[in-house]
């Protein structure tokens, strides 16, 4: 095993004051209802499933379970909302989401512990007064809350948490500052924190006649999915053990709707007049809050809106991103290849995979990204702000909706896409202006 340090930027970058505090907004709600809601779930993604077969068996293991009905009635949700600057035509910069991450958002560990490190920088630097004026930051504190809050309602006081992780996890001391907030939490409550692998549970997983779910002769109270977001997580049999875990009556984190709900095609049926009104009614401060940051997207659905939208991108790919149904960074596809990908498809259901998105082009600036064995030097760079949400509802009640903190990541600007985990985004700290 290689032990590397994460890669994080010399400087903290500058963030609009206002920019931040509105990035706030709360999705908790928006995702908590969207989960709920069976037919919104089924009329926004009918098209993509007929194309799209990860989404599609994602969205049969969801049908089966509602048929069955639910076992699951404490529900987690541990999100982030992620955002670029739009410096726009007019030159002000705008709050603009790039999308929501509703399972295994990720370096909410790390990240508490980057305004620490910037802080030494900026003291080296002789700057005490900048250095005092970074915020405390510290979302693997919020999301232990979360999964002890969960543990808690389960019940079950001798159930143990599971994380489900990768069999190669190249990120897993941001696992780790989760687990040991949580061993504060649960540990002490006498509950016990286990890391496995989704194969681990086709092979030693089990359900009682009540559906509890059983880990090697433990009970297991909540799931934390840090895995099981990409195609290559499945094979046949864990998509079986997806199907035992979402079957169970151990809270998930995300249950298999709220994965949904994180979908691409999701966001871009969000952005149609009057969607947010009818998923949460009587609510306009929080629709008009939500909807402040949406970019332009666009459904590629078979028709006439579909096909003035590909004939547009065509046009002006510059002016766009092609977004398939996928996460983990590296997926999306940006001028002359979004130009050929989509010529291609242009008449065929297969587009339909795909949402459009106006491109995002934010204000660079200089900073030095530092990443184990590269050379160091100046670059140009932009960053992109993910705030963390928390909620947890007991059948209809929510008993916790809260902001859990934020991540700053900044990359060069000759990379279109990429996160950190993608190699190619740093860990940063924003800095109020
Ligand atoms: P993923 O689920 O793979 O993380 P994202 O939608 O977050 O997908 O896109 C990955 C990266 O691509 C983002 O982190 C951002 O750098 C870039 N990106 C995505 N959408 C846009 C956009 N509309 N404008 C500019 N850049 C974008
Ligand atoms: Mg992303």
């Amino acid at each position: 095993q290689v032990v590397n340090y994460a890669p994080f930027t010399l400087l903290p970058s500058a963030v609009p004051r206002a920019l931040f505090e509105q990035a706030y907004a709360d999705f908790n709600l928006l995702v908590d209802a969207i989960s709920q809601n069976k037919e919104f779930l089924e009329q926004t993604l009918a098209s993509t499933i007929k194309v799209d077969d990860f989404t599609a068996r994602l969205f049969r293991i969801h049908t089966q379970v509602l048929e069955e009905g639910l076992a699951q009635s404490v529900f987690l949700g541990i999100n982030r909302s992620d955002y670029m600057f739009d410096c726009g035509v007019g030159g002000t910069p705008a709050l603009k989401q790039i999308e929501i991450n509703t399972i295994a958002a990720s370096f909410g560990g790390l990240t508490s512990r980057t305004a620490a490190v910037h802080g030494r920088v900026l003291k080296v630097l002789g700057k005490p007064e900048e250095a005092s004026r970074l915020l405390t930051n510290n979302p693997s504190k919020g999301l232990a809350w979360g999964i002890a809050k969960a543990w808690e309602l389960y019940g079950a006081p001798g159930a143990v948490v599971m994380f489900l992780v990768e069999e190669v996890q190249r990120n897993i001391f941001d696992q780790r500052c989760v687990e040991n907030e949580l061993w504060n939490r649960v540990g002490a409550a006498g509950g016990r924190v286990i890391r496995k692998r989704i194969r681990d549970v086709f092979e030693k997983g089990s359900l009682d006649d009540a559906r509890r779910l059983y880990m090697e002769g433990q009970e297991v109270a909540v799931v934390y999915y840090r895995e099981g977001y990409v195609p290559k997580n499945y094979d046949q049999q864990n998509w079986e053990a997806r199907l035992l875990l979402e079957r169970s009556r151990a809270v998930k984190c995300p249950d298999i709707a709220t994965q949904l709900a994180g979908t691409k095609k999701v966001q871009q049926e969000l952005s149609r007049p009057g969607t947010l009104e009818r998923l949460l009614p009587g609510q306009a401060e929080a629709v008009a809050r939500i909807r402040a940051t949406f970019a332009g997207l666009y459904s590629l659905d078979m028709g006439e809106e579909g096909d003035k939208v590909a004939a547009a991108a065509i046009a002006d790919p510059e002016r766009f991103v092609l977004k398939p149904q996928r996460e983990g960074g590296g997926n999306n596809l940006y001028g002359e290849e979004l130009r050929q990908v989509l010529e291609k498809i242009r008449d065929s259901p297969e587009r339909t995979s795909y949402i459009l998105m106006d491109k995002i082009k934010p204000q660079p600036s200089m900073n030095y990204l530092l990443r184990a064995h590269s050379p160091l030097q100046v670059s140009e760079c932009i960053s992109e702000l993910g705030i963390f949400g928390v909620y947890v509802r007991q059948g209809q009640e929510l008993v916790m909706n809260r902001a859990a903190g934020h991540l700053l990541r900044t990359k060069a600007t000759e990379h279109a896409d990429g996160g950190v985990a993608a190699g190619v985004a740093v860990l940063d700290t924003p800095y109020l202006v």
